[in-house]
């Protein structure tokens, strides 16, 4: 049976010493380039791929590779180790490294245990709102399994049977050159089971769709665009999984007054030229009420004064941010008769 074979280092184009991560990185790459869907028809990287597979089976294991480097090709098969017939399903081997990158539909072993799917969902709230903990109330629209069946998809009484086609494994081999081809039991839809009398709430689904209202905690000080995780408030898994986790992703509605730096708050505020010249007491909004700032006489414009912990808190408690409030400035377009006269006025003494 045995043409020549190639040495396993040289097939996956590695030192004799790699380690455990550069051989499994070579196999990815030689069993990508190589893969009978990206070369259908094509017998030679067929072989190629069988090749690289053989190869990354043998270097991948501590004890196969040892026999390997000391008694080469003979040693694994004097000692029980058949080659590649051995290998039981390459595609499972390469699944395992790949996920369901080539489709995957032939890899649905374990799909009857599976985790629910994570859900999102977004929520906008006000600056106040934020100042401290709040609860909101939340609708979402999970995927629950059907109660009527316990997401079986078999009306009660009429237990599912096991597919007599594929045994229950949900998984027919076929045999396609050198490839063993594992691909989903028609029959049973891969399911690995055949219902007689489909659920009469659900159709046979198994789950359906429900609305639900959930009241969420939102902790003080989230900013805009931080998500929340709620644990198990996604999809419902399979019968026996876990539920998948929902994320809430927070938005912050425009306040008229202030934008948000981090846990600061930023206003500008408006003042004539005498207010800056002379100093003044102005009144400033905060985010709960208001309060006063002095002006101190000779402020100038783009002066920034701070009014400490009128910000937000920092999630999870500690000291609030500040209330930043940036001095602006501006001249009138149109003056009186009796402005003007003054402004010349005060220009002269300017001048000298
Ligand atoms: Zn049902
Ligand atoms: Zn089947």
């Amino acid at each position: 049976m045995s043409i020549h074979r190639r040495d396993y280092y040289e097939v996956l184009e590695i030192e004799r010493n790699a380690d455990e991560t550069t051989i499994k990185k070579a196999y990815r790459k030689k069993a990508l380039e190589y893969h009978p869907d990206r070369n259908p028809g094509d017998p030679a990287a067929e072989e190629r791929f069988k090749e690289a597979s053989e190869a990354y089976q043998v270097l991948s294991d501590r004890q196969k590779r040892e026999l390997y480097d000391r008694y080469g090709h003979d040693g694994l098969q004097g000692r029980g180790y058949q080659g590649f017939d051995d290998v039981s399903d390459i595609f499972d081997l390469f699944g395992d490294l790949f996920g369901g990158m080539f489709g995957g539909g032939a890899r649905r072993r374990g799909s009857r245990i599976r985790r629910g799917g994570n859900l999102s969902a977004e929520i906008t709230l006000t600056y106040n709102e934020v100042l401290e903990d709040t609860d909101k109330r939340i609708e979402i629209t999970r995927e629950e399994l059907c109660t009527h069946c316990g997401g079986d998809g078999a009306e009660p009484g009429y237990p599912p049977k096991t597919c007599n086609r594929c045994r229950g494994r949900g998984r027919i081999v076929q045999q396609a050159g050198f490839l063993r081809l594992e691909t989903p039991c028609p029959q049973c839809d891969g399911t690995g089971r055949v219902v007689d009398k489909p659920c009469s709430e659900c159709d046979g689904r198994g789950r359906g769709l429900v609305r639900r209202s959930l009241e969420v905690r939102i902790p003080a000080g989230i900013d805009d665009g931080q998500r929340i995780r709620i644990s198990g408030e996604g999809h419902d898994g399979s019968a026996s999984a876990h539920s998948g986790d929902l994320f809430l992703t927070v938005h912050l509605a425009e306040h008229k007054h202030f934008t948000r730096r981090g846990r600061d708050l930023l206003l500008t505020l408006e003042l004539t030229p005498p207010q800056l010249a002379l100093g003044a007491h102005v009144e400033v909004p905060t985010l709960t009420g208001s309060t006063t700032l002095k002006i101190p006489a000779g402020t100038q414009p783009d002066h920034v004064f701070t009014i400490r912990r009128e910000g937000f808190p920092r999630v999870g408690g500690g000291r609030r941010g500040d209330l930043l409030v940036t001095v602006k400035t501006w001249v009138p377009k149109r003056l009186s008769r009796e402005q003007k006269r003054l402004l010349e006025e005060l220009q002269r003494t300017l001048d000298k």
